[in-house]
């Protein structure tokens, strides 16, 4: 019997001490400070909705990555992307102490090289096709063809590919490049790693492909 109006004095002590216009601690009165917070962040989200988007306006219109090549032997090089927006990317790549000729160029799956290059994986295949050129409809994403090396070893060449983007589901960012040993034979080799490797041997140098810069243009008060 004594227990009720003591529970019933409780709670009448609590509601002026809930009062958000009394001094009062906020562990005494837990919803004091929650209420008279809340109308604040509310105008502050209105503003920011209303103001911001008026006030700038930002476009990413070019991603650049960059891959630097190395390997266990005397083989190295760099290999720069740039994309805008949703077009083609172009692959500038540099190798050098190659012997003269052909050799594979590829964008492997992984950007793994904890066990050199082999830990790169297969190439990049995210359409499940079978290895071909760069111009075939029916090809990895990450065959880039042949680079070829002058007498000095020394291999440049400018590719332009439409399956290699730098972002989205199938982005290349992360992935490694592979220079090879031999020539690609595009698949149209006959051997039976054609349509796998290219049958383009043994993997010289790689390196995994990271976001360098995203360029953008900024529009204060467009
Ligand atoms: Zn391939």
């Amino acid at each position: 019997m004594a227990s009720v109006p003591a529970a019933a004095n409780a709670i009448i002590a609590a509601k002026p001490s809930c009062s958000p216009l009394l001094p009062l601690s906020p562990s005494s009165c837990p919803f004091s400070s929650a209420l008279s917070g809340q109308p604040l962040r509310l105008q502050s989200r209105r503003f920011a909705a209303a103001v911001m988007p008026r006030r700038m306006t930002v476009v990413f219109a070019k991603k650049k990555a960059v891959a630097v090549l190395k390997g266990s032997s005397k083989v190295e090089g760099v290999v720069t992307l740039v994309q805008e927006d949703d077009g083609p990317t172009t692959v500038n790549v540099r190798v050098t102490g190659l012997t003269p000729g052909s050799h594979g160029f590829h964008l492997h799956e992984f950007g793994d090289t904890t066990n050199g290059c082999i830990s790169t994986g297969a190439h990049f295949n995210p359409n499940s096709l079978t290895h071909g050129a760069p111009e075939d409809e029916v090809r990895h994403a990450g065959d880039l063809g042949n680079i070829v090396a002058n007498d000095e070893g020394i291999a440049e060449a400018t590719i332009v590919d439409n399956q290699i983007p730098l972002e989205g589901p199938n982005s290349v960012v992360g992935r490694a490049f592979v220079v090879h040993e031999l020539e690609d034979d595009l698949g149209k080799g006959g051997h039976e790693l054609s349509l796998t490797t290219g049958n383009a041997g043994g993997r010289l140098a790689c390196g995994k492909l990271m976001l360098s810069t995203v360029a953008s243009s900024f529009h204060p008060y467009s």
